[in-house]
């Protein structure tokens, strides 16, 4: 079985109490059944705090956050209590994982970092292109996707990477391409002819329809949804703004790599293509230190699968997201 990773994967390091803002704050995390289930029953007060934090909601067990927003396992000195004191073995599946990402296809794997975590951030948004690397392991299963659609989307996603990294393009250019370009590969994965576009005449089709795009607009959707932390509130109401940065494109070649290929499950590239130009965006608008904005955009946004669902949703019937409005945000 091949398994594939991005260039960078094996550079990320967790710097624990040096981090600016750890996974354990402001995260209530989604813990796993034996996970669950050994913390019911762990002796002692690490065990009485652990359970007077286990709640459960919508058939999952979430592990609450104590009044300060933290981890209720979170020590003065960073570190994590049930790490130290029962080992790493005795960590929820989320927290043994985090920021490390697997997609799972049967026949072969994925893996990525998540720019939640400030570290891996740092990685993702310095990286010059999306290198993938390959390693082959014992083991797999038959493809558990539609190959033909899988077909389509590997090498879709290739040639959108390439416009991404494409130099002769702005940034916003080339997330006006990426825009387009996801329409054109919807259309072949429902069944239409794959059309050849150059990344020129979809740029000059985007200039022709862009119009009345309101950032404002954008923001208030996202002022709609879920919101985590009172730093990411403050950000909302308080955008500074940007310029287009190559970071904003690294957050793009990492977007495209997370979730291009999800449209597999369910066949909804344009959710995914838009879901990848917004978030860049939303990152330009808000402005201030790249790194930062991403970060926590990505640990409101991605690490809440309702936030996800809200835009995958939005993308097709909000009006402050209508192509044409994006376009116009894209291009300015
Ligand atoms: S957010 Fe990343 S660097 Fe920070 S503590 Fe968590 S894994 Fe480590």
């Amino acid at each position: 079985m091949d398994i594939f990773y991005p260039d960078y994967y094996p550079r990320f390091r967790c710097i624990a109490d040096a981090c600016p803002d750890s996974c354990c704050h402001g995260w209530a995390v989604t813990v796993d059944e034996d996970s669950a289930r050994y913390y019911r029953t762990l002796p002692g007060e690490l065990g009485d705090i652990l359970r007077s934090h286990l709640i459960e909601e919508d058939g999952e067990t979430i592990l609450s956050l104590t009044a300060d927003g933290r981890c209720p396992m979170w020590a003065q000195d960073g570190l994590c209590r049930l790490q130290c004191e029962h080992g790493e073995q005795a960590l929820c599946q989320v927290c043994k994982e985090f920021p490390r990402l697997r997609h799972d296809y049967g026949s072969f794997a994925e893996l990525g970092l998540e720019l939640s975590c400030p570290e891996a951030a740092k990685l993702i948004l310095s990286a010059e292109n999306q290198a993938f690397l390959c390693k082959s392991v014992a083991g797999g299963d038959e493809p558990d996707y539609d190959t033909d659609a899988m077909t389509i989307l590997l090498r879709s996603r290739e040639q959108v990477l390439d416009f991404l990294t494409e130099q002769t393009l702005s940034v916003g250019e080339a997330l006006a391409v990426v825009l387009l370009y996801g329409y054109a590969v919807q259309s072949e994965l429902d069944g239409g002819d794959r059309a050849v576009l150059s990344p020129e005449d979809m740029l000059k089709t985007a200039r022709s329809l862009a119009r009345a795009g309101s950032a404002a607009e954008v923001l208030e959707f996202y002022r709609d949804l879920e919101i985590l932390t009172p730093q990411w509130s403050a950000m909302l109401a308080a955008p500074k703004g940007s310029a287009w940065r190559e970071a904003h494109r690294a957050m793009a070649r990492y977007m495209i790599a997370r979730y291009w290929l999800q449209a597999v499950s369910d066949y909804d590239l344009i959710g995914r293509a838009k879901l990848t130009v917004l978030s860049c965006l939303v990152v330009k608008l808000l402005g201030g230190n790249i790194l930062r904005t991403a970060q926590l955009y990505s640990k409101e946004i991605e690490n809440d699968a309702d936030n996800i669902d809200a835009i995958l949703d939005g993308a097709y019937t909000s009006p402050a997201l209508a192509d044409i409005r994006l376009l116009e945000l894209l291009l300015q």
